[in-house]
């Protein structure tokens, strides 16, 4: 029988979504060989898979924020064999400290949820600094092996014996990164896509996979230009150091009558994520790379003295906060759910299709989710024929499983940031007096219980 030709994906974007994807990928792959040596099929039919991932930065970097929380995405890291690697790296939590004014919020325990009990030992969130997710996935995608203190048995998740063997057969896939490559145009047609890249070269491929955040190029070619809208918040804080108090391990919100909200996690290293968002009219910028190092501290100072004129923590932690890790900038996010996912062979992921505000931690979650779930449509879809017609079946597929449940969380991810940063003294009071109920039902724990039971399943192809 005549070798199959490659499948050739590229990905534009190095973040959580774009390397998340290209580890998912690999899985994928390994998952379909041993599904053919287990039906006493030869392996060398499964098709070779090359994936490019271009990125514009010089070097793997988060382009916002400090911390990232996962919880939702955890079925979907462990079946990658992230999980592990990545929860050594971050914090695991099971209390949330909710604080506002009104007194009627205190302390919740996620953990004693009756959906959660499952959870207990190893903690319902992990928090953990963004350039460790992209360090673990990184590491997983290129060197594929323990490092000092981990164990073999364990290292890489249960398809990492199957990618072991195929690369001792000179079947791996090949995965190629290509930093301080910006994708500027994209074009497509029945024999596949040809990217044009900030350094004057090209690059051909069948698929291209647009990863590449909020302000999406990808997007905007599939759909024409057309800004992410500012969500009236502002946002600022950063990552401080060396914090004594006793709070540095807790996970901290508190609430404020005037609008304002502000939020610490303990993100591993020693370290402590922070921030506060007040509501605003006057539109910010969202340019988190930039904002770094170019923020006067005593802004923020008296921001937190007229929110939280009682609470010194805070002030603690601007104070451990470098300034050249201090941050402002407005949240954005995008509102219109009509538009399509993908268009032929070229599809999105991530904040490049769903782009939503902080308040329910869900955006990384999602991506990651995401990632999971096109890795399998793609390549069960192009295993007997790579076309535009077979990859746009993935496309299809894909937005089918994902689109809708991504849409509500867009949709409920503002609404929690418009109940968090309530006005109206009479409101706040309701507010605070629900909100602990809220977590009580068993809806909100159910729903991240189902996600992360769905994720897991959603990645494996049907045997
Ligand atoms: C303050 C804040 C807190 C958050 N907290 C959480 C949380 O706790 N949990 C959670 O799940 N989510 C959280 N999120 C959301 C989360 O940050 C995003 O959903 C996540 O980063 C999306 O990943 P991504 O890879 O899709 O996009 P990005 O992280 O934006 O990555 C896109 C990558 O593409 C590159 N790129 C862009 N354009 C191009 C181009 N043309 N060519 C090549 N490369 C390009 C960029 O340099 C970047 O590396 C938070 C967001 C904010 C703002």
């Amino acid at each position: 029988m005549a070798a199959k030709e490659p499948l050739r994906v590229l990905i534009s974007g190095g973040g959580i979504a774009g390397l998340t994807f290209a580890r998912a990928l690999i899985c994928q792959r390994a998952h379909l060989a041993s599904k053919l040596r287990n039906n006493h099929n030869d392996a060398s039919r499964l098709r070779p898979l090359t994936i490019d991932i271009f990125e514009q930065a010089p070097e793997l970097r988060p382009t916002v924020g400090g911390s990232i929380t996962l919880q939702s995405s955890r079925g979907m890291l462990r079946t990658l064999g992230a999980w592990d690697p990545i929860q050594k790296r971050g914090v695991s939590v099971n209390r949330v400290i909710t604080r506002s004014p009104t007194k009627l919020l205190t302390d919740l325990e996620l953990i004693n949820m009756p959906a959660l009990q499952h959870m207990k030992e190893e903690g319902f969130l992990l928090c953990v600094l963004r350039s460790r997710i992209l360090e673990e996935m990184n590491k997983l995608i290129f060197h594929n092996e323990p490092t000092e203190g981990e164990s073999e048995a364990d290292y890489g998740g249960p398809f990492q014996k199957e990618i072991d063997r195929l690369r001792d057969e000179g079947a791996a896939t090949k995965v190629e990164l290509h930093l301080g490559k910006r994708v500027l145009n994209v074009a497509q047609n029945k024999d596949g896509v040809l990217l044009t890249l900030s350094d004057h070269t090209s690059a051909r491929g069948d698929v291209l996979i647009g990863a590449d955040g909020i302000r999406s190029v990808t997007r905007s070619i599939l759909q024409g230009p057309s800004n992410p809208q500012f969500s009236g918040h502002l946002s600022m804080g950063g990552g401080s150091y060396g914090n004594t108090d006793p709070e540095a391990e807790e996970f901290v919100q508190y609430l404020s009558p005037q609008g304002a909200y502000a939020i610490r996690v303990p993100a591993g290293d020693g370290s402590v994520s922070w921030g506060i968002i007040e509501t605003t009219s006057e539109e910010h910028g969202e340019d988190w790379a930039n904002a770094f190092g170019r923020v006067n501290p005593e802004v923020i100072r008296e921001k937190i003295q007229k929110y939280w004129p009682n609470d010194k923590y805070l002030l603690q932690l601007l104070d451990n906060t470098p300034t050249e890790k201090l941050s402002m900038r407005g949240l954005y996010h995008r509102k219109s759910f009509q538009h399509p996912w993908f268009k032929e062979r070229v599809g999105l992921l991530g904040d490049a299709c769903h782009s939503m505000l902080p308040y329910m931690g869900q955006g990384a979650n999602c991506a990651i989710i995401d990632a999971g779930v096109l890795s399998r449509t793609l390549l069960e879809s192009t295993h007997f024929e790579v076309s535009t017609t077979s990859i746009a079946t993935a496309f299809q597929q894909y937005q089918n499983e994902r689109k809708s449940f991504s849409d509500q969380t867009v949709k409920m991810s503002e609404f929690m940031g418009s109940v968090m940063t309530l006005r109206n003294p009479l409101l706040v009071k309701v507010r605070d007096f629900l909100y602990p109920l809220m977590y009580k039902m068993p809806g909100l724990p159910q729903m991240f219980v189902k996600q992360i039971q769905a994720a897991k399943q959603s990645f494996y192809a049907p045997a």
